[in-house]
């Protein structure tokens, strides 16, 4: 017996004046919220089995009685022993109360909702930085034209169910840790459609949709990240006999950039720089979003330092502007010399001193700065 000693109502959240309604409906809300396969609390499963606990107690009149008149107390004393059950048994117990649809499956239905269909596309980050269109392949089950969905041979009939009167649904009892209850399931004979069909449509065998192949075009939107989904409402397979169509989810993948990395909505580069164009200046072309850019260096610039293109970065998402680009200079110092650049380095070595090579910032405050 895992008793608790909560206070009942305390555990449903509900005044002791509470009715028969709100106490059922007060259940019903905290189990679909702690049911250990929806809740990823820890504690669930104990709050889950308290909650069901208070449940059984303050639904039955007589043991309501008992517990506000003499509180625990008063219900050890009358026998009573919370139910124990394992969570196997809970679908059972779920649809003996609720029917089968308390966590939104919902089984047997006539016109069941087509499934919804995942595809993948691929693009540049060129491409996400501009929006694009894409037609993307799916194979997606479409209404059957012959029988307009209905599974049945064109001029033939279906007959009723038998087994299940035509309601797709038969009864039966489950038995429970709280006792026996009738469970409402799919008719296994009809499959949950209320009919025989003797004479299947020829088109589709019956199953009133076909799978096709298409391509169906999508618009990315400018600024998209790698990794979100594109959701097409309806666009995914048909429903089964007329029932509505799925949606189609399109997952957007940004192929690595060669020499741009995104962050947010900024973007990175490095730029290499020569010893000499680094300590005499240069104009240096430079990859960004918008096609190659020339970025002028001064003299005496310093590997580290960074260059910022205010809003030449990604745009933002359903938003108004653009992010940044930054770009780190490298400095490419030379690995192999010839004699004659050898001695002229030398030379330059010589007439070198101090003031030649004065900065005002370090190069690691440059660096850090670079990742601020
Ligand atoms: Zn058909
Ligand atoms: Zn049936």
């Amino acid at each position: 017996m895992a008793t608790t000693g909560r206070d009942y109502y305390e555990v449903l959240g509900l005044e002791r004046s509470a009715s028969e309604v709100e106490i059922k409906r007060a259940f019903r809300q905290l189990a679909r919220e702690l049911h250990p396969d929806v809740s990823a609390e820890p504690d669930a499963g104990e709050r889950f089995r308290e909650v069901v606990e208070a449940y059984e107690v303050l639904s039955k009149s007589e043991t309501r009685g008992l517990y506000d008149r003499f509180g625990h107390a008063g219900l050890r004393s009358g026998g009573f022993r919370p139910t124990p059950f394992d969570f196997g048994s809970l679908a059972d117990i779920f649809s003996a109360f609720f029917g089968d649809d308390v966590f939104g499956v919902a089984t047997g239905a006539r016109r069941a909702r087509g499934a919804d269909v995942a595809a993948e596309v691929e693009i540049e980050l060129e491409e996400a930085a501009s929006g694009v269109k894409r037609a993307v392949p799916i194979q997606v089950a479409l209404v059957c034209e012959e029988c307009r969905g209905d599974g049945i041979e064109p001029g033939e009939t279906a007959t009723t169910c038998e087994d299940c009167g035509g309601s797709g649904r038969i009864q039966h009892v489950a038995r429970t840790g709280f006792g026996e209850f009738i469970r409402t399931q799919a008719c296994p004979r009809c499959a949950g459609t209320g009919r025989i069909v003797d004479h299947p449509c020829r088109g589709c065998d019956g199953a009133g949709r076909v799978l096709e192949e298409r391509a169906l075009e999508i618009v990315i939107p400018p600024g998209i990240h790698d990794g979100q989904r594109i959701r097409l409402s309806g666009e995914g397979h048909a429903g089964a006999l007329g029932g509505q169509a799925g949606d189609l989810y399109v997952l957007v993948r940004i192929r690595p950039h060669e020499r741009l990395v995104r962050e947010g909505d900024d973007v990175y580069s490095t730029v290499d720089l020569t010893m000499t164009q680094a300590a005499l200046g240069a104009q240096v072309g430079v990859s960004t979003l918008d096609g190659k850019v020339e970025l002028d260096f001064e003299p005496g610039t310093q590997p580290g330092e960074i260059r910022v293109l205010r809003g030449r970065g990604m745009p933002v998402l359903q938003g108004f502007g653009r992010g940044d680009h930054r770009v780190l200079v490298n400095v490419a110092v030379p690995r192999k010399l010839t004699e004659e650049q050898r001695r002229l380095l030398d030379e330059f070595e010589q007439t070198a001193g101090e003031e030649t090579y004065r900065t005002d910032e370090g190069f690691f405050e440059k660096l850090k700065s670079a990742f601020r």
